[in-house]
């Protein structure tokens, strides 16, 4: 290739990074100043320029032309400075870089085939209906699962040639963009059910014919009728994992489990109430259940009974007269209708009280209070995202409280000083989970996705925070670590993968940890022969 096309291949540009012996052999004399800069000093370059950006948006532009210029850069960045930048990548501002789709009917394997890498091994989808806490975004919800892999790359290594981000195109209800002459996508109402299963089925069946059945395929960010419904029709027939649901679960079930060394007894002891019954309420909530079945024997019916839901009509009952979504049927227990939370928190008496309702401030002082007078450490985790639609801050859970609170949140909140004493508040962030979680189920070939994949998970998430961090109130690990922290997920994942006989690489690695570690991607520039070198690396990677 010449030199000029290989500076406009984000996935082999170094930029000044070019060697002397490179700029030869590559035909890049003269396209480049004299100086040879480290990939250390363009990290450091890069980062000066980054920070000088006080709008979000400009970080957030910046770091997009980085990843379509130099790749390798780009994840260097990431991993070094994952605190610092995860909150750019990961709640991206809308994006325009993708195609409007026109009819794609009965195309979809045609059109999988000009994408130009063939091994793919984890796929990012959404419809775009119910992007973060903004809602329908149409086709421009494209930012998620650019910006979710763009995680999957950095925090759990999985090869970026290997993640390939999807957006179904089926319209839009958002007035704003249809009325808009920019908006990017089809000009019409949201495809709903015959419709929008068969273009669904069709896209599901194109991705294994195409990919194999091991590719991973993560549902992202569709509305709740949809999400729970294409999971339950996928996941004995292709590898499917909804981040929203699963994964959701699998992190706060380990700020649970965590949390229980701080509070003492089992989660079979606790009580627990949600605010808000979708997708990260019944998902967390079945988790829970699921996890206290495994500890006490007991069916998971007769365990489910300790966890009560409210929704947007008050208490989930069983005597409730309109017709419940299937997702919430078994949260229905018996108890007298109570629309207001406050009562329900005094007529239930719960342990741990859970904020998924995506709207803000339902924890009021009242709430708090009433959980801080029947506990002697009430459990709060408002987890509703972003910060501005946090049931409640951490200040007011650790005032309210008294200091007794053990908070946790989906955004992050400072850590708080109360009484001289400084609180930690943890922060539930899926990208703990679903990057390792994706790289186990990778490694392993595994076929399926299962439960007890999402509880092991769950443990070794728990079983990287330690004394140290629980005295300062920690139920999470510190984030800086996440390499290390995805390499230990993977590992249990794969493991129980191999033990549940989902696993299609065989034998079973000896030690999971190491060969995790080995697997993932680091973004530091190849050699002299990198292009060599990276072609003889993907023909070496096990499928
Ligand atoms: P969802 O599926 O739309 O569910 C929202 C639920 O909240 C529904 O059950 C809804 O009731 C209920 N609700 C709405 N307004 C309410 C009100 N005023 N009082 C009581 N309940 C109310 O959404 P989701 O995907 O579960 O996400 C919910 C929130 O959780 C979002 O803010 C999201 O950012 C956050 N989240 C956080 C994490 C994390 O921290 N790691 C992960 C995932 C999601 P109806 O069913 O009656 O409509
Ligand atoms: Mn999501």
């Amino acid at each position: 290739a010449s030199g000029y096309s290989l500076m406009r291949d984000p996935r082999h540009n170094k930029g000044l990074a070019f060697t002397e012996k490179e700029r030869d052999a590559h035909y890049l004399r003269g396209l480049l100043p004299p100086v040879v800069l480290s990939q250390e000093l363009q990290e450091k370059k890069m980062m000066n320029i980054i920070r000088q950006y006080t709008v979000p948006l400009h970080r957030y532009m910046a770091m997009v032309e980085l990843q379509e210029t130099n790749e390798r850069l780009f994840y260097k960045l990431l991993v070094d400075n994952v605190e610092e930048l995860l909150p750019i990548v990961y709640t991206p501002t809308v994006d325009d870089n993708n195609q409007a789709a026109q009819s794609i009917r009965g195309k979809i394997l045609e059109i999988l085939n000009n994408w130009p890498e063939r091994t793919v091994k984890v796929i990012v989808v959404t419809d775009g209906e119910r992007i973060l806490g903004l809602g329908d975004l149409g086709c421009q919800g494209m930012g998620i699962p650019v910006g979710k892999l763009s995680l999957y790359t950095a925090l759990g290594g999985v090869c970026p040639s290997q993640c390939l981000p999807i957006t179904i195109d089926v319209g839009t209800n958002n007035e704003k963009l249809l009325d808009d002459e920019f908006y990017i996508g089809l000009r019409q109402k949201r495809a709903t059910g015959k419709e929008y299963a068969d273009l669904l089925q069709e896209f599901m069946c194109a991705v294994k014919q195409n990919y194999g059945e091991k590719v991973l395929i993560q549902f992202e960010d569709f509305a709740n009728h949809n999400a729970f419904e294409l999971l339950a029709r996928y996941s004995s027939t292709h590898l499917v994992f909804n981040d929203d649901i699963q994964g959701t679960a699998s992190v706060v079930l380990a700020g649970l489990l965590s949390a229980l060394r701080l509070l003492g007894g089992t989660l079979a002891d606790h009580t627990f109430l949600f605010l808000g019954a979708g997708e990260a309420g019944t998902g967390i909530a079945e988790l829970i259940a699921l996890e206290i079945s495994e500890q006490n024997g007991k069916p998971i019916e007769e365990n489910r009974k300790q966890i009560w839901l409210v929704d947007s009509k008050g208490l989930i009952v069983a005597s409730r007269k309109e017709s419940l979504q299937d997702f919430k049927k078994p949260w229905a227990h018996d108890h007298e209708p109570i629309a207001e939370l406050k009562n329900a928190v005094e007529a239930l008496k719960p342990t741990i009280l859970i904020g998924t309702s995506g709207v803000g401030k339902q924890f009021t002082k009242e709430v708090v209070e009433a959980m801080a007078s029947l506990n002697e450490k009430p459990l709060i985790m408002a987890l509703s995202n972003p910060t501005s639609q946090a049931e409640c801050t951490a200040e007011e859970a650790y005032t309210w409280s008294e200091g007794r609170a053990i908070f946790a949140s989906g955004s992050p909140f400072d850590p708080f000083e109360y009484n001289g004493k400084t609180f930690i508040p943890g922060q539930a962030n899926n990208a703990y989970i679903f990057p390792g979680f994706g790289l186990g189920v990778i490694m392993a070939g595994s076929t399926r996705v299962r439960d007890d994949m999402l509880l092991a998970a769950s443990k070794a998430l728990v079983s990287q925070v330690t004394e140290e961090h629980y005295e300062k109130g920690m139920i999470y690990p510190p984030f800086k670590n996440i390499r290390k922290i995805s390499a230990n997920i993977a590992a249990k994942v794969a493991a129980k993968a191999y033990e549940l006989g989902l696993a299609s690489h065989l034998p079973q690695p000896e030690d999971l940890v190491k060969s995790a570690e080995k697997y993932m991607y680091s973004p530091g520039y190849l050699d002299e022969q990198f292009i060599q070198l990276e072609e003889l690396q993907d023909d070496a990677n096990p499928d």
